[in-house]
């Protein structure tokens, strides 16, 4: 037993969980990354923590200082819960698209939430550009008294993951690891684990599982910034190409329908007991495809974001479910009859 001595030193080193189910369907040892088991949640509390620590270093900020950021939520519980174990206060923007329990987590976290249009980035009225302008204008009244995070453009989120996320893979693995496959909303995560396992083992094979709606798979592929589609998981998908995904070594990617994540996440809650959010099920539903890919008896390692009691009135909820054409399973039925 060790003792972490603030809520920092408890992000990270989570365990890999192997994905039974997927295992078995493929003949591959199919593992997941625990993110979900982070203080704040989700994977987000490793970016904001390599955020905070970027932004401390350079003296971006001291304590009674306020952290404005853009976000889809979970980078801003990672911030808010950080920021007040270390003195600062918090503005986040986000898309009023978002679950409920997302933007419940972040008031419960002390952050002060404005909930924006949910638009496309060119409009001025995007959740980025707004933080972006919100960060800005507090300086203006008093120099040097806000600090934005940026996580989409600021690389210290990618280099982050290059140096925990992706070294604890390495580790937990002992070095056999053939694959490795997540969805990408900043980009930070695919991006800085792929370099990092590239680098140790230039064999290894980086994939993309693109939930539909997003233009990366497209963008990948055939090289333009094309979506079709949507989908219900939120974090992940991308109409542009971001600092941090720009340096992403990607082999291969996939557009991933939610008839097809959906029902691989409602199995391993079912069947393995573990409760995960959207983006789980999009990276599992590429680890399927990448262990199709590279056939039996690789190691294939991906990543569960969040837990998915993030997003319970939608994921678990039958009439959502049926609204956007998902399938339900008979269980899920039975435990919530009209
Ligand atoms: N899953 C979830 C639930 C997320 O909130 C995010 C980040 N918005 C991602 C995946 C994507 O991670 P990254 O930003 O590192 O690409």
């Amino acid at each position: 037993m060790t003792i972490r001595s603030d809520l920092s030193a408890a992000v990270g080193n989570t365990p890999l969980l192997r994905l039974r189910r997927a295992s078995a369907l493929t003949g591959c040892q199919i593992l997941g990354k625990a993110e979900f088991l982070n203080p704040g949640g989700s994977i987000k509390d490793r970016t904001a923590l390599g955020l905070i620590c970027d932004a401390e270093q350079k003296g971006l900020l001291r304590p009674g200082s306020t952290i404005v950021e853009g976000t889809a939520g979970n980078t801003g519980i990672g911030l808010a819960l950080i920021g007040a174990s270390r003195g600062y206060r918090s503005v986040i923007f986000m898309p009023e698209t978002q679950s409920q329990e997302k933007i419940d987590a972040l008031r419960i976290a002390g952050a002060e939430v404005r909930l924006v249009p949910a638009v496309p980035f060119k409009d001025p009225r995007h959740y980025v550009h707004v933080a972006r302008a919100y960060g800005q204008s507090l300086n203006q009244l008093e120099p040097g008294s806000a600090w934005f995070g940026n996580q989409f453009d600021n690389t210290a989120n990618r280099d982050w993951h290059e140096a925990t996320t992706a070294i604890e893979i390495w580790e937990q693995t002992g070095g056999q690891v053939d694959g490795f496959v997540c969805s990408a909303g900043t980009g930070g995560t695919l991006a800085g684990v792929g370099r990092a396992l590239k680098a140790r083992k230039p064999g290894v094979k980086i994939a993309l599982s693109d939930p539909s709606g997003s233009a990366l798979a497209n963008y990948i592929n055939h090289g333009e910034l094309l979506a079709e589609g949507s989908s219900i998981s939120e974090g992940i998908g991308s109409s542009r190409i971001t600092a941090n995904f720009q340096d992403a070594p990607v082999d291969l990617a996939w557009s991933i329908p939610d008839q097809e994540s959906v029902p691989l996440l409602h199995e391993l809650l079912r069947e393995e007991g573990w409760c995960v959010g959207g983006s789980s099920g999009v990276n599992i539903a590429g680890a399927i495809r990448l262990a199709r890919e590279l056939g039996p008896g690789h190691t294939i390692v991906t990543v569960l974001s969040d837990a998915g009691t993030r997003y319970q009135a939608k994921l678990f909820n039958p009439r959502f479910l049926r609204e956007k054409n998902i399938p339900v399973p008979e269980w899920l039925d039975k435990a919530f009859p009209d």
